[in-house]
């Protein structure tokens, strides 16, 4: 039995991100996905909360084949702590997959393996990308799965964006 972790802040969940995860499901026999940030939301950065995540990515990996768990990871002000707090979290793994570089190394340094999945289209498939096109009232739908679409209308989310964004 192989468990693997990905880790994301997922802001929002989009296609590179489900893209890794369809590769992951034929490497291992279940997955954890860590939703990072978990405690940030309503700024520019970090528009949703860990809720409206959790429901981005379980409706999106409906129908993945291998078992899922999808668990928020609240921040921790010192990194040296932080796979500590992430281990005492989530169900026990054998291998991370990122290619956050400061994820990498910490998780190096406690002698976890570290794997890096390949990246999808990484100039349009970013978090940064596609918050950009939600705010400036762009197409940015086709860049999400369809689940991800229905989340952010259900909860207003672009209009959320749209007035955090303003300056008083
Ligand atoms: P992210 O949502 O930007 O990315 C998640 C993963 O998807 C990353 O591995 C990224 O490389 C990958 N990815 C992004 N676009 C892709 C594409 N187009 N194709 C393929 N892969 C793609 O999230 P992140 O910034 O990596 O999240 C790390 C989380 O860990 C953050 O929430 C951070 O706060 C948390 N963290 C916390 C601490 C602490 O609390 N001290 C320390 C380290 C990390």
């Amino acid at each position: 039995m192989k468990r693997g972790l990905y880790v994301g802040r997922f802001q929002p969940f989009h296609n590179g991100h489900k893209a890794v995860i369809d590769g992951l499901a034929e490497e291992v026999d279940e997955l954890i996905i860590g939703i990072g940030s978990a405690d940030i939301s309503h700024d520019i950065r970090h528009p949703f909360t860990a809720g409206e995540r959790v429901l981005m990515i379980t409706r999106a990996l409906n129908g993945l084949k291998i078992p899922f768990y999808v668990i928020p990871l609240e921040d921790v002000k010192r990194n040296a702590l932080w796979v500590a707090h992430v281990k005492s979290m989530v169900p026990p793994f054998d291998t991370v997959y990122t290619s956050n570089p400061l994820v990498i190394q910490l998780f190096k340094e406690a002698g976890i393996p570290v794997l890096s999945p390949p990246m999808y289209l990484r100039e349009s498939l970013s978090g940064t990308a596609v918050r950009k096109k939600m705010y400036h009232g762009e197409e940015w739908e086709e860049y999400v799965p369809k689940e991800v679409v229905s989340v952010v209308e259900e909860i207003h989310g672009i209009e959320r964006m749209q007035q955090i964004a303003k300056s008083d």
